[in-house]
């Protein structure tokens, strides 16, 4: 019987923050006015990871 070597030791790699791709920053849309018209993009904290980069893990 030829014995199998287990990969269940490895570390996951880090996961990754999905909204900012790891940055921690997300590019907003900035809307003025009443209508809502587009001025451009800004960036900004991404709130799903604070900023950190990292999947949030629970
Ligand atoms: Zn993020």
């Amino acid at each position: 019987m030829a014995a199998r070597k287990s990969t269940a030791r490895r570390k996951p790699p880090p996961q990754q923050c999905e909204p900012c791709k790891g940055t921690g920053e997300v590019a907003r849309t900035v809307l003025v006015g009443r209508k809502r018209r587009v001025v451009g993009q800004q960036t900004g904290i991404c709130l799903a990871c604070f900023g950190t980069g990292d999947a949030p893990t629970d």
